[in-house]
């Protein structure tokens, strides 16, 4: 190892084993001598692969989720079901299209602006 390069110091936490560890290249994993667990992972560039298979994942989940109800309402008998696009599509088949754009853009981007608890 080259002087200043940049070496950590990690502490098995199996064995008790104290340890330094120097630069990581990507995707590589540190085990620990003594034990071989596993004591830390380099995971550049693994963040972007993840974020963009999350993403793929939930456009591809927005296909059901437009297709099947979310609500459905009995009334006298009588059952209706509504899609997430279901209240732009009654605006705009009434004349409102103004309003039915921004309600229909809402419908789709809200749910996903909510972060839970
Ligand atoms: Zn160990």
């Amino acid at each position: 190892m080259t002087e200043g390069a940049k070496q950590t110091l990690h502490a098995c936490p199996i064995c008790g084993l104290q340890q330094t560890v120097g630069v990581v290249p990507g995707g590589a994993r540190v085990h620990c001598v003594r034990c071989d667990h596993l004591l830390f992972q380099n995971m550049a560039g693994e963040a972007n692969r993840r974020v963009f298979s999350f993403s793929l994942t939930a456009l591809l989940l927005l296909i059901p989720a437009n297709l099947y109800p979310i609500l459905e309402v009995t009334s006298f008998g009588n059952t209706r079901s509504y899609t997430a696009l279901s209240g732009a599509r009654a605006l705009w088949e009434g004349n409102m299209w103004p309003l039915a754009i921004p309600v229909g853009l809402l419908s789709e981007s809200l749910p996903s602006c909510w972060r839970g608890k």
